[in-house]
């Protein structure tokens, strides 16, 4: 096909007999935060560009059905792909976009910095002599430029960040108010779903339409199979065009490039590349998966609270990020924080009837716990598992401990904890008995994830890591990775301006060099 530039093109557009066939310079796949970004930049910098996306283009208009309908038509497996639990450890959710914009377009729009010390750490204790907190803030500060990142003022958080805000100052504990990409932002409370005013900078509204202006082309409901390489170099794409309503291929794509990038996110880029049969000299392909686990409170108070209504994500206290871990206001819907909620029946329904009283706040672990991701069976997407460990449990506990605390400074009448057998929680001594206690198993958590990273880590050397230190993979020219599958350890933070910069600068990296790739050997 030639191809019409700038245009997003859809299943319905790309329907007809044969196989089809493009050539471009640079091929993108995926357009969340680290394959959009890069897209951009790409393009921008004149090279001829297709991206692939496997989900749907929606805007706003879609964005106002019931959550369960966004759910099937935003995310992989409508919400339901799960990491399972190894024998000792919680079985757990880890919802993933699967639409234009990929996770992007479903998040919650927190956007803060990699602490300086994760980077020194991967300088100095595995070798990647090339990453500086100097290097990397030049493109930290074009990305939030880029998505408009800033902190919106306090008084118009909602009453469920201005519990945490003030029961941390209560206890006198550092925190402040999220820094997000979204500008103008009314307090809609359903970010999961989409913002229904485009107030949130999601990639959907920020690179993918710069990528487009620039003069890429995006097919959607196209799914990237395998990646086309001889003699250890990268030569493009094999792909599928899917039915959107039942996933089915309907036509096969064959896209010829010298230059591929992969950014199908941390769950799903080591399944095309393990599929593809390369990247795994190193044997480290699809292990080191890391999740940053949460776990959460739902606290009651006597006021009502209406946790839905404002920034969904909003408050932070950092005071023991240096332990590793780091507490946000996260305000679900009703029908979600029902999941949260201990009890059945009459029970259940007696605590779903004051959930407009209830304020919840999560905890998230630095994970010294990991997993593996390994291509699915039967057809499914891939197959993730995760062991969490006593250290990473114990971590979560102490988190939940302490957060419960804070509600009740805030004046909590009481907490329900996510751990089964844990009774509610109604005092301070109630909070620090569980913070002492040793006893509680990884397998009583209630846990959650949003933040897969490590499946295809960076590293100096091509037998202990997938990609080097400007994420091309060791042992294949002109393939590279731009997702949350490159990070070596955890983030520690919410990980989307992370993946962005990381993702620009290797943008730029290959912009640098197209001679050298666009050269290729006959
Ligand atoms: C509900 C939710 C809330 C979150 N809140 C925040 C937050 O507030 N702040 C924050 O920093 N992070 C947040 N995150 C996490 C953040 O959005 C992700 O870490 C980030 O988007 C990951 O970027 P990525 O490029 O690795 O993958 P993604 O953004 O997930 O994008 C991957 C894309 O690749 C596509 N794809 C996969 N396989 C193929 C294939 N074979 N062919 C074609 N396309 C394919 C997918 O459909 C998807 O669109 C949240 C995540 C979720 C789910």
């Amino acid at each position: 096909v030639t191809l019409d530039r700038g245009k997003v093109l859809a299943s319905k557009d790309l329907q007809g007999r044969g196989d089809l066939e493009v050539a471009v310079e640079a091929v993108v796949v995926g357009t969340g935060a680290g394959g959009a970004s890069a897209a951009a930049v790409l393009a921008e910098r004149g090279l001829s560009v297709l991206v692939l996306e496997e989900g749907g283009y929606f805007d706003r208009r879609d964005f106002s059905a019931a959550p369960f309908d966004m759910l099937k038509k935003l995310y992989r497996d409508s919400g339901m792909t799960t990491a399972i639990g190894v024998p000792g450890s919680p079985s757990f959710p880890i919802p993933l976009g699967r639409c234009v914009g990929g996770s992007t377009t479903v998040n919650a729009g927190t956007c803060m910095r990699t602490p300086g010390r994760v980077i020194d750490s991967w300088r100095k204790d595995l070798g990647l002599t090339g990453l500086t907190n100097d290097g990397l803030a030049e493109f930290y500060e074009r990305v939030e430029k880029d998505i408009h990142v800033e902190a919106p003022p306090l008084d118009s958080i909602g009453r469920n960040g201005l519990l945490l805000h003030a029961g941390a100052s209560e206890l006198g504990l550092r925190g402040g108010v999220l820094s997000r990409n979204a500008k103008g932002c009314r307090g809609s409370g359903v970010c999961s779903f989409g913002c229904p005013t485009d107030a949130k900078r999601s990639t959907l509204l920020s690179y993918v339409p710069r990528a487009l202006a620039a003069g890429a082309t995006l097919f959607a409901n196209v799914k990237a199979e395998r990646v086309r390489h001889e003699r250890e170099r990268a030569r493009g794409i094999e792909a599928a065009v899917l039915d959107p309503e039942t996933g089915a291929a309907l036509r096969r794509l064959r896209v010829s490039a010298p230059i591929v990038v992969l950014a199908c996110g941390a769950c799903m880029t080591p399944v095309l590349l393990q599929k593809s049969k390369i990247g795994d000299s190193s044997g480290q392909l699809g292990r080191n998966f890391r999740v940053q686990p949460t776990s959460k409170i739902m606290a009651v108070f006597k006021d009502e609270v209406r946790a839905w209504a404002g920034i969904p994500q909003s408050y932070y206290v950092d005071a023991w990020h240096e332990e590793g871990i780091l507490v946000e206001s996260v305000a679900l819907t009703p029908a979600l924080g029902a999941l949260s909620l201990p009890g059945v029946g009459r029970e259940h329904a007696a605590l779903m009837e004051r959930v407009g009283h209830m304020a919840s706040w999560g905890v998230m672990v630095t994970d010294t716990s990991h997993g593996r991701v390994r291509p699915g069976l039967r057809g499914a997407s891939s197959f993730m598992t995760y062991q969490l460990n006593q250290t990473d449990a114990r971590r979560l506990t102490l988190g939940l401990a302490r957060t419960a605390e804070i509600a009740l400074a805030a004046g909590a009448q009481v907490v329900y904890p996510p751990i089964f057998g844990v009774e509610p929680l109604r005092t301070r001594e109630d909070c620090q008995r569980l913070a002492r206690a040793t006893g509680i198993l990884a397998e009583q958590l209630d846990l959650g994830a949003l933040h897969p990273q490590g499946t295809a880590r960076m590293g100096p050397h091509g037998d202990t890591s997938v990609v080097d230190s400007f994420l091309e993979v060791h042992d294949v020219d002109g393939l590279f990775v731009t997702d949350g599958s490159v990070f070596p350890g955890s983030l520690e933070v919410n990980p989307q301006l992370t993946i962005m910069a990381f993702a620009v600068r290797t943008a730029e990296f290959i912009a640098a060099r197209r001679d050298r790739y666009l050269k290729v050997s006959p």
